[in-house]
């Protein structure tokens, strides 16, 4: 008997847990099988099987500029023929730091990393280390990575102390982190009303991103800036999705406001593992070798990933680089509930930038426990749809859609059409 050849995926899922190395790629959000990419150019992906797909996922974010921007491959060939990496300086390193520190005016220096944990992780050590303090808030459904202080849930009850939302972390990790449904005022101040003497940080996503995107509503910012301040707390606001894919910087500081110490990656990498943290000088001295707070890498600020992440961030600078990219994106998520409605299906979306949801649900959620009332089912059939309509969609009901530059109208227009079809086929 003839020997069936194992499918990619069947070898996968033999030899990495799940099929995967991160969760959400594995479809379990939505059934099915994943598929495996051969190669992306511009908003498009083609699979090992040759299929073509409309992608609107961009690597979960870094892809403003699309896959394989012209600027982005140079950077990255010319810098790989010089050297990936040294583990010495390299002018890169001082250039990224600088332009990170020309976009945004409440930071003074930079420490790289190479992803979105790194940075937050490090920057709770160094909030921690400014105030002596050892508790944490963070937000329901906000995401800041997955190491053990933020890899948090909700405890049961009104109780503010958080359990862990994975086996292998530590409880008495967990109870340091208190948790706060997002946009609830009110919450934040009883949580520091009982423990504000003990709170270092309040971490926050100042627009959620990972639970579907969730923009603040009016005053919340500005209330976990207020209430920081009251009690020699630090805000640290969690920009790794929002740096630069909503506005170029920071959307806190596009507010109006100032966090005392910001998190980015993503769009900084271009694709490639950076990340940061950033704040004033009088906080990021205090990280070695220039202080006591320790915090290393082999990678950090890899020549390779640092050249891609500066030919990005030079391309997204250019004056008026934004407005287009956000216009498309606002008619795409418009255009999407105003088709999923016209056949009678709940919708609604919540835009920040260049990324929105699209939510089976009337009206657009402000926290997590409304994100949670969302057809889920409903969001499976249509990502399926979008799937055989040749465009895909994020694999999960609570990730945001993710624009680029690459895409045109006429990838916009495209996809409403197949919308259209895939929701009058729900409809019936
Ligand atoms: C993606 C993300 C992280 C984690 O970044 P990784 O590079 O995946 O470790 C942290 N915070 C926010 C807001 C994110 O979106």
């Amino acid at each position: 008997m003839q020997e069936v050849p194992k499918s990619l995926w069947q070898r996968a899922t033999e030899v990495l847990p799940g099929g995967v190395n991160s969760p959400v790629r594995s479809f379990r959000g939505v059934g099915g099988e994943p598929f495996f990419v051969r190669e992306g150019a511009g908003a498009y992906l083609v699979t090992e099987d040759g299929t073509r797909y409309l992608d609107y996922v961009m690597g979960y974010g870094p892809l403003i500029l699309g896959h394989a921007h012209p600027q982005v491959v140079a950077a990255v060939q010319e810098q790989a023929a010089r050297g990936v990496g040294f583990g010495i300086p390299t002018r890169l390193e001082v250039e990224m730091a600088e332009t990170l520190i020309r976009a945004m005016s409440s930071i003074e220096m930079v420490r790289l990393v190479n992803s979105g944990t790194e940075a937050t992780m490090s920057a709770l050590r160094v909030a921690r280390a400014v105030t002596g303090r050892q508790r944490v808030v963070k937000f329901i459904g906000c995401y800041h990575g997955h190491h053990d202080s933020l890899l948090i849930k909700a405890g049961s009850g009104a109780a503010a102390l958080g359990v862990p939302d994975s086996e292998g972390v530590p409880p008495a990790i967990a109870e340091l982190t208190l948790t706060v449904p997002y946009n609830d005022i009110d919450a934040l101040k009883s949580v520091f009303k009982v423990y504000g003497k003990e709170i270092a940080a309040v971490i926050v996503e100042p627009v959620a991103g990972n639970m579907g995107t969730v923009p603040p509503l009016p005053g919340f910012l500005e209330a976990i800036q207020d209430l920081t301040k009251a009690h020699g707390a630090l805000w640290i606001s969690d920009e790794v999705m929002t740096g630069f894919r909503v506005n170029y910087g920071s959307f806190a500081e596009a507010q109006g406001l100032r966090p005392d110490l910001m998190t980015l990656a993503k769009v900084i990498g271009a694709g490639m593992p950076v990340g940061a943290y950033a704040g004033p000088r009088e906080y990021l001295s205090l990280v070695a070798p220039s202080g006591p707070v320790y915090q290393a890498g082999t990678f950090s600020g890899n020549a390779l990933a640092v050249a891609a992440g500066l030919a990005q961030l030079g391309v997204v600078s250019a004056p008026g680089f934004y407005p287009p990219l956000v216009e498309r994106t606002g008619r795409l998520a418009a255009g999407l509930v105003e088709r999923a409605r016209h056949y009678g299906i709940p919708a609604s979306s919540n835009q920040a930038g260049a990324m929105f949801t699209l939510f089976f649900r009337e009206t657009p959620p402000t926290n997590m426990a409304e994100v949670m009332t969302c057809d889920a089912e409903r969001y499976r059939q249509y990502f399926h749809g979008m799937l055989q309509e040749g465009i895909f969609m994020p694999p999960s009901p609570y990730e945001s859609v993710f624009v680029s530059a690459a895409h045109t109208d006429d990838d916009v227009e495209r996809t409403l059409r197949a919308a259209d079809r895939v929701f009058s086929r729900l409809a019936q």
